[in-house]
């Protein structure tokens, strides 16, 4: 069997890291397999699909590199299948017209809680051997009803939540489509898990209610449902469940604050699955081990600290000239023309920054002008150093520029005024890259050209 995932977000609002985890996993279960990895857009809701809502998925989706091989398949065009369906399913009295207004519904309702009765459709239209169904209203239009099993239990073997059973005495029978003729949500999910061939359906445990019902549907079309895994919530910060309403972010905005598409992967895979104790892994090693008996079974929690601290992690890993291309886009937005010493910058200082955006903050001291602190300078920059300073100056006019003629010409200058390291150190760094904590000097300067290093140091 080849295995065939799919990814089915309805856009109504931007994504967030909790709603693509439930991208990650059956990505990621169909690159383990060899298998298909499917995008569908359910974008039936109208009033509250939008087209921006599309491409934050599928930008968000392609930066994180969750690559699809089939669609994006979009539910709006596939209406025609979903009627095409419907009448096959009227033909073999599989679904049946219901007449019953919205009044009339909310009556029943009513009398069933004041009977302490669970409410459901009482099954008045639906036709049963040597039944008198009611007379038709007149110019009414019926919604259709799938006749769902009066007896017997729907049961599968979830991946995350293990054995569930339901009796389909709890269900009732589902309309499926509208009075003006739209298929509805539950109906067009079985449709098209069906026409896409699906084997897994992973998807969040909100849809856990909705699975029976279409597992019923899956079986009167004649279809073995697919094995399902029910991924828990993604709890925000506070312990809410994580939505748009409540402040999570779009996806992208991960990419715009500088955060990598692998430390998100890391991340989101992490919240909801494990490895023994791994914490930090490639793309590549996600693939290997990623399967579906070490999904978690309890609710997982955003936590934007530890999110920063695996993208510290990957970045220390990274290549330094790969780290340099995205700072240098970075740094391009800010009217910089990077050059070959980006690599080596980047290497210097990645051990010290959690996003690429603070990265590109250091790295620009490099190639703009930087604007000390009166603080900094005030602190550091005392009467006492300033002939330090000029002696540094002069030296540096006449050495080779790399890190070992210039960590020379400081100790020189250390040794001829009696001066300790980090008092000379300090204002240099203030005044070369605007801030007293940077990393080993000498490696700072022969980064940066000497003109530039002894401009810089003359505004002491
Ligand atoms: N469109 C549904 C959602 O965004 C997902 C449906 C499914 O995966 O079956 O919640």
């Amino acid at each position: 069997m080849t295995v065939r995932t799919r990814f089915a977000p309805s856009p109504t609002g931007f994504i967030h890291l909790g709603n693509i985890r439930s991208a990650l996993y059956p990505w990621a279960f169909a690159r383990s397999q060899g298998g298909t990895f499917i995008l569908r857009i359910e974008d039936t809701d109208l009033e509250r699909s939008s087209q921006a809502a599309v491409d934050v998925i599928l930008e968000g989706m392609a930066w994180l590199g969750l690559d699809h091989d089939e669609g994006p398949y979009y539910q709006m065009q596939r209406m025609d299948r979903y009627k095409q369906v419907l009448r096959e399913m009227q033909d073999k009295g599989l679904v049946y017209p219901c007449y019953m207004s919205v009044a009339e519904l909310d009556a029943l309702r009513e009398r069933q809680m004041a009977n302490k009765e669970k409410p459901r459709y009482d099954g008045t239209w639906r036709p049963e051997p040597g039944k008198q169904l009611p007379q038709p209203p007149e110019g009414v239009q019926p919604v259709l009803r799938f006749r769902n099993p009066l007896s017997g239990v729907v049961a599968w073997d979830d991946k995350v939540k293990g054995r569930i059973e339901i009796s389909n005495e709890e269900l009732d029978d589902l309309v499926i489509a509208r009075p003006d003729g739209t298929p509805t949500y539950n109906f067009c999910v079985v449709v098209d898990d069906i026409d896409m061939r699906i084997t897994h359906v992973i998807r969040g445990d909100d849809h856990v209610n909705n699975t029976p019902r279409q597992i019923n549907i899956f079986r009167a079309l004649g279809q073995e449902p697919p094995v399902y895994a029910h991924l828990p919530t993604v709890l925000n910060e506070r312990g809410e469940k994580m939505s748009k309403r409540n402040g999570a972010k779009p996806v992208t905005q991960f990419r715009d604050e500088g955060f990598l598409a692998d430390a998100v992967v890391n991340y989101l895979a992490r919240l909801g699955w494990s490895h023994g104790d791994e914490e930090i892994f490639s793309r590549q090693q996600f693939l290997q081990w990623f399967d579906l008996d070490h999904l978690g079974k309890s609710a997982a929690q955003f936590d934007e600290a530890k999110l920063r601290w695996v993208n510290a992690q990957h970045m220390k890993l990274m290549d330094d000239r790969v780290l340099a291309l995205l700072v240098a886009e970075q740094l391009r937005k800010r009217g910089v023309a990077p050059d070959d010493r980006l690599p080596r910058i980047c290497g210097l200082f990645k051990d010290r920054c959690d996003t690429t955006l603070v990265l590109v903050d250091w790295a620009s001291r490099f190639y703009l002008p930087v604007q000390p602190g009166a603080d900094d300078k005030a602190k550091h920059i005392t009467e006492g150093v300033r002939p330090a300073l000029s002696m540094l100056a002069r030296m540096l006019e006449g050495v080779a520029w790399d890190k070992a003629a210039i960590g020379d010409s400081i100790k020189e200058v250390l040794r001829a005024t009696g001066l300790k390291m980090p008092q000379l150190a300090m204002p240099v760094r203030v005044l070369v890259l605007g801030t007293a904590q940077t990393p080993s000097l000498d490696a700072v300067l022969e980064l940066m050209p000497r003109d530039i290093v002894l401009q810089r140091l003359s505004a002491a």
